[in-house]
């Protein structure tokens, strides 16, 4: 049978002021703003889509900016604690002077399974890394003033904490399509496709692991990739055959969703490729303006007053 999933679609997490989260993906990072829109479910807090130009899937951090009022979250097991993007080869050096120019602190370079890595936090205290991948034909983002050759090609990996490993193994290889990729130490590699960055999950097997209580600075979910609605109401149907609890079909308005939670306690999400982010704007002006599902455009002015004003960092240079 032929993999349902095919690597990471998005990761989304909990950040508390909005402005400050734009200022880093944006400005320190060199993500492109894909697009503004609000909490489908919570229609006062910002939805914000940072990726590459056209915002392909594998290269999407998406977050809900809570405010700096935001109930703080504590990483641990039952999470996404690390998500991981990956760079060309000779580009760390830039990143470490990059960061440690913005007053960030750096941990690393260390080797991992052959990759040179560096770890550093956001403003909200969510655990990031670079990695020089060995293996990732993606051109980098071009975005902001990052120089094309050491930007940010998309994710590499996303790394779980589990008290379990064994059980949330098994839903990647026997549902998800995934398939091991070897381990060091309690550190445990599953693929999916060519194993190439943006395909790749790790899993941190500790047992006693305290787990992770949801907030800003934590993930609030990882989505694994679907091409399409039909592979998705397969997918769907095999998990509720085993036993799953999944969501109905859900309308993101650029892609069709499905959520479960894996036995150790990780909220997946099954997203598909299409339709994506040019269903509303053009490509050119991707993030630009405030965009609500058409199923609450009534309501836009009332949302608008609700939303806290930002700038794009950059904005009005010819960045
Ligand atoms: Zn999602």
């Amino acid at each position: 049978m032929a993999a349902l999933t095919h690597g990471i679609h998005h990761v989304t997490a909990m950040a508390g002021d909005a402005q400050k989260n734009v200022d880093f993906y944006v400005g320190i990072l060199g993500l492109r703003m894909l697009k503004k829109t609000i909490n489908f479910d919570d229609p006062f807090t910002y939805h914000f889509y940072f990726g590459d130009h056209g915002g392909e899937p594998g290269t999407i951090m998406t977050f809900f900016p809570w405010s700096s009022r935001g109930m703080k979250g504590r990483q641990g097991a039952g999470q996404v604690t690390v998500t991981s993007f990956s760079v060309a080869k000779d580009a760390l050096e830039y990143w470490i002077e990059r960061l440690e120019a913005n007053k960030i602190t750096v941990a690393g370079p260390f080797e991992r399974m052959g990759e040179s890595v560096i770890a550093f936090d956001d403003f909200d205290g969510l655990s990031l890394e670079i990695i020089a991948a060995e293996n990732d034909e993606r051109s980098g983002l071009d975005n902001g003033d990052v120089p094309s050759a050491y930007s940010i090609k998309g994710f590499h990996s996303v790394t779980l904490l589990e008290n379990n490993y064994q059980a949330t193994a098994a839903v990647l290889n026997d549902r998800l399509g995934f398939r091991e990729a070897g381990n060091e130490e309690n550190r445990y590699r599953y693929i999916s496709g060519d194993g190439s960055a943006g395909t790749i999950v790790d899993i941190i097997h500790q047992p006693n692991a305290t787990r992770g209580i949801m907030g800003v600075g934590t993930v609030h979910h990882v989505a694994w990739r679907i091409a399409d609605d039909d592979n998705q109401l397969v997918l769907r149907k095999n998990l509720v055959n085993a036993g799953f609890n999944v969501s109905p079909v859900m309308d993101r308005n650029y892609f069709h969703s499905i959520y479960f939670r894996e036995p150790g306690g990780v909220l997946f999400e099954g997203a598909t490729d299409p339709p994506g982010f040019t269903v509303d704007e053009p490509l050119e002006t991707l993030g630009a303006h405030l965009k609500l599902p058409p199923w609450m455009e009534e309501n836009r002015e009332e949302i608008e007053k609700h939303l806290p004003q930002i700038t794009m960092p950059g904005e009005g240079k010819n960045a």
